[in-house]
């Protein structure tokens, strides 16, 4: 029988697309090649950082990412490729760090944050759903006097910002050192445990009656005139009115149906563990200068660095979790981190931090919804709704105001 909406891929962006699709009264089934527990929606910090926080392809990043390289302490690495498609990405990204993109990135954050935001509060108040969920801000760590200095002249609104000393950081962060500068409490953000998160959402959406297909792989799109007609998995093959895709970093079905998206994946880890309660972080915390997070979950810590470049190896690499270890150590004193468990996973990057959204420009029932890049988690919500409403209410990409707005299909 003819499905109603097939969601491939049950990531949080398809995972939060299927919960507003079901809201409006639609049929879902979410077809997931994996269990939907080890994902990179799982393994990541879980911050919602939308708020007062330069988005990757700012003014000064590669200036910045050059000068940690050469102190030996840049979370950002490159691999030796020659891989046509990364260097286009990297000329993007060069291109976009100007003045005019950051000030229209910065108030589009905000806009699909605070929606973002309010939804997560929903989710907990009104559905029900038990998940760790903070809004009680982002500790910006500082360990350089001069970017401490310029970040803190822009802080001027009491409502959005604390600048706090040395030894108020370290009332935040008991485990740093004297190396520490100080910090900057970006009040308006927040954090959620992802894998508590993504859980609960599969609980919910399961009791309404959303089809989980899983450990079942979209291995093919097969297209009639301007549709998809069917898609074949490792386990059937399925007819539906819409198919959105949510697959993440893994780009293999949109190629399939003629899209060259400008998007990379960018390895990150995670490394999640007990720590004695009295030095655990307050509020999740990044150290800005190290793009090191910190955020505290109900039992354990985890912390999360590394942007790779250039590599889909899916290991786990020693040389990697050690560096994220030595760099954090020099500005933190001597502690104990028990039961780690080690992580690795891939962003959907693209080179401007604008995601990938709305209906494929070949095919008029497949909806694409990716590219979020290393804020999936804080714009989730968002983008579920910005999906659903193209779908159910807009039906095409121009009539949808998001989308013309925070589209890579109209702001590449
Ligand atoms: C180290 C690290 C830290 C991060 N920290 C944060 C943070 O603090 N805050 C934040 O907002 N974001 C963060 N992110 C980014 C965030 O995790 C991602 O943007 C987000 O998880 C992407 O979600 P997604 O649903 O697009 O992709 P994914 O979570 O990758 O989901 C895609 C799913 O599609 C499935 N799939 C792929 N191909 C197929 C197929 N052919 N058939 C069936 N299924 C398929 C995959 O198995 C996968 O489960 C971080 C990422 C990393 C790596």
């Amino acid at each position: 029988m003819k499905k109603d909406i097939v969601v491939v891929g049950g990531g949080c962006i398809g995972l939060m697309s299927a919960y507003c699709l079901q809201k409006s009264g639609r049929d879902v089934t979410v077809i997931e090649k994996g269990d939907i527990t080890d994902g990179t929606s799982f393994g990541n910090a879980g911050l919602l950082s939308a708020f007062k926080k330069a988005p990757l392809s700012a003014p000064g990043a590669i200036f910045d990412t050059l000068k940690l390289m050469l102190k030996g302490e840049s979370p950002a690495s490159v691999h030796p490729t020659f891989d046509l498609h990364l260097f286009k990405w990297l000329l993007k990204f060069a291109a976009s760090t100007t003045e005019a993109r950051l000030k229209r990135t910065l108030a589009l954050f905000e806009r699909y944050g605070r929606i973002s935001l309010d939804m997560y509060e929903t989710m907990v108040k009104e559905d029900g759903m038990d998940f760790h969920f903070c809004k009680d801000g982002l500790l910006m760590i500082y360990t350089e006097q001069k970017t401490f200095d310029d970040k803190a002249a822009h802080c001027t609104n009491p409502e959005a910002y604390e600048i706090l000393s040395k030894e108020r950081t370290k009332e935040y962060m008991p485990i740093l050192n004297e190396k520490v500068i100080g910090s900057i409490l970006l009040k308006e953000n927040g954090h959620v445990d992802p894998g508590e998160f993504m859980l609960e959402l599969k609980r919910y959406l399961e009791e309404k009656g959303v089809e989980f297909l899983l450990n079942e792989e979209v291995q093919r799109l097969e297209f009639e005139g301007s549709k998809v007609s069917k898609i074949r998995t490792s386990k059937g093959v399925y007819e539906a009115e819409t198919f959105v895709l949510s697959t993440g970093a893994d780009d293999t079905l949109a190629r399939q149906a003629k899209n060259k998206f400008l998007m990379t994946p960018a390895k990150g880890y995670s490394i999640t563990f007990k720590m004695d309660d009295a030095l655990k972080p307050k509020t999740s915390s990044l150290f800005a200068d190290l793009f090191i997070a910190m955020t505290p979950r109900r039992d354990t810590v985890r912390m999360t660095s590394k942007l790779e470049l250039g590599t889909t190896n899916p290991d786990v690499v020693r040389k990697q979790i050690n560096s994220i270890h030595k760099n954090l150590s020099l500005y933190t004193n001597d502690f104990v981190k028990e039961d780690m468990v080690e992580w690795s996973g891939f962003r959907p990057l693209t080179p401007n931090d604008i995601p990938i959204i709305g209906y494929d420009e070949n095919y008029n029932n497949l909806v694409h919804a990716t590219g979020l890049g290393w804020l999936g988690i804080t714009f989730a919500p968002a983008i579920g709704k910005i999906v659903n409403d193209v779908i159910t209410i807009d039906k095409k990409n121009n009539t949808n105001t998001d989308i013309l707005l925070f589209s890579s299909f109209y702001q590449g």
